[in-house]
């Protein structure tokens, strides 16, 4: 397995060196599990330097960390991590869903945070490694999955703001259930211009963990609202740009009276979901209806929900799939979003024919992707 280093051009060709723990821990039923709590026996860790390159990536067992009290990750947020799944089909084969995605967008978060670079494809080869080890701990229920989080962190032990010379890239596994706590049941939004999550020139098209943690007091406040996530508003006519931690869709009939399933286009504040990209390219092939990548403000689900143009509002993510919304609080009213059975047609067949693409369902669009 190699990684290598555009920074100091340095490419380290040699094997990942693996010690393996004593003490297997028992893995646990899924139902109920609190998401990210749990980690399986093994990690990755590659450490990068300047002078060095990378050195020889290491799967070792699940542990502490030691880092240095004035490392950069820790003071600068220099952090960026990915989220990705793999899945075991009733064949019991493990399959990752799409995994070459996440490391094209690793990349492009380390080249925004002036992270070195590294090849994807040898990392994806180190996370198949790693799975294959913790294998057991994927999940054979139907709704589990084993959670996969690389995370790559600035080491620099230094106090000032500057590009790290060292920096740590690591990949840590967790079996998952459900991702809401309330199940597969529609989640209820709060839109409102007071946080904004997003801007041009910002880094909300990144997956740092700085957006995450400043998310956080808006996502408090949707609960002490009565609200389930935050529907995330952006710029002067109100946009609506993504929902909690997902992509946001809106099945609807456009004001040109089409049949339409909208998305916010990547204009620079919105992250590119590779879920938001697989539902996309479905509906493309399909042909069913019209795919919009375009700009959805507040006023014009307003309006449509009044003209009952309004089918389906779906967020979507790595987490869920697919997430129906049933209600957006906006100025003090509750927007009622037709929601149909809870789980209504629309998403109910991404949520289908995506399941069945991850764990490895015979589908043409896997011939046609990777
Ligand atoms: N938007 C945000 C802000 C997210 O954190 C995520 C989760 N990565 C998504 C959208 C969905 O992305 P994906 O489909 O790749 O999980």
């Amino acid at each position: 397995w190699v990684l290598k280093s555009c920074f100091s051009g340095t490419s380290l060709k040699c094997s990942i060196s693996t010690s393996l723990t004593t003490t297997r821990k028992p893995c646990p039923e899924v139902e109920g599990l609190q998401f990210g709590t749990v980690f399986t026996d093994h990690m990755l860790l590659v450490k990068w330097s300047r002078d060095g390159g990378w050195e020889r990536p290491r799967i070792q067992p699940f542990g502490d960390l030691s880092l240095h009290p004035a490392c950069s990750a820790l003071h600068y947020a220099l952090q960026l991590f990915e989220g990705l799944k793999a899945y075991r089909g009733e064949d019991d084969r493990v399959r990752l869903f799409r995994p070459a995605l996440n490391m094209r967008r690793m990349l492009r978060s380390a080249s925004r945070l002036c992270m070195p670079s590294f090849d994807g494809a040898e990392l994806l080869e180190c996370i198949r490694k790693l799975v294959a080890l913790d294998q057991e701990w994927v999940p054979r229920s139907a709704s589990g999955s084993l959670y996969i989080r690389p995370t790559f962190v600035g080491t620099e032990i230094s106090l000032g703001v500057k590009k790290p010379s060292s920096a740590l890239l690591f990949v840590i596994l967790s079996p998952v259930g459900s991702y809401f706590s309330t199940g597969a049941r529609p989640v209820s939004l709060w839109a409102d211009t007071t946080y904004i999550r997003a801007w041009r020139g910002g880094t909300g098209d990144y997956k740092i963990g700085g957006n995450y943690g400043s998310s956080i007091c808006a996502q408090h406040e949707a609960v002490e609202r009565g609200c389930q996530q935050v529907l995330w508003l952006y710029g002067d006519d109100q946009q609506i740009t993504e929902v909690g931690t997902m992509n946001v869709f809106l099945y609807w009939i456009s004001e040109e009276g089409e049949e339409e399933l909208a998305t916010p286009p990547l204009d620079g504040i919105i992250l590119p979901g590779i879920t938001r990209q697989s539902i996309l390219e479905l509906a493309h092939d399909w042909g069913d209806f019209k795919v919009a990548e375009r700009c959805l403000t507040m006023a014009h689900l307003c309006q449509a929900l009044e003209d009952g143009r309004v089918k389906e509002m779906f967020g979507a993510g790595t987490a869920c799939v697919v997430c129906p919304i049933s209600r957006v609080l906006y100025q003090g009213k509750d927007l009622q979003i037709p929601c149909e059975g809870n789980f209504p047609p629309l998403a109910s067949r991404f949520l289908r024919e995506l399941t069945d693409i991850q764990v490895g369902v015979w589908h043409a669009y896997t011939h046609t992707r990777s």
